[in-house]
């Protein structure tokens, strides 16, 4: 189902990349620095989310990571399927949260949001688009399978499907 303006596109990885600058919880928008997320005390400076210790003067405003959790609202959908999946559940979601632990202690706003049965499979969201396609990337690398990436540049929101 394709909505007027545009909807959910199937997209390729090149085009992936570049789309992601759009973004309403987007990290690098111009805050007076210094700033302390109150929720998980990430740090923005130099114009970056950083785990760090804040400076005493560092006013507390919350980061985009939190923002999209306090407000339910994922960047990224990682959506697992089939009779693999069904299988393997638990070593696969393992796999999935030791990726997350790596790219989060980098980056701040990579996180994983929820991890939700479905009717027909498992439902993971994500912070950030950036870590829904590594995710579901991390996944065909160990397992291969089947994946799909759907991108809506108005939502700013990732759709990966997996299947296997
Ligand atoms: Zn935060």
């Amino acid at each position: 189902m394709k909505s007027q303006r545009g909807g959910l596109q199937p997209i390729g990885r090149e085009q992936l990349l570049q789309e992601f600058v759009h973004d309403s919880y987007k990290a690098g928008r111009k805050l007076r620095q210094p700033v302390r997320c109150p929720d998980c005390g990430a740090v923005f400076e130099n114009g970056r989310w950083v785990w760090a210790t804040a400076p005493a003067a560092a006013r507390a405003e919350r980061c985009p990571a939190c923002r999209r959790i306090l407000d339910k609202f994922p960047a990224g959908f990682v959506t697992l399927k089939g009779a693999f999946l069904r299988q393997h559940r638990d070593e696969i979601l393992h796999l999935m949260r030791n990726h997350e632990a790596k790219e989060s202690a980098e980056h701040p706003l990579q996180r994983i949001m929820a991890v939700v049965d479905s009717g027909d499979g498992v439902v993971v969201t994500t912070t950030d688009a950036h870590l829904a396609r590594d995710l579901a990337q991390a996944l065909q690398r160990a397992y291969q399978g089947e994946l799909e990436f759907h991108y809506s540049k108005e939502d700013n929101l990732l759709r990966a499907t997996w299947t296997r």
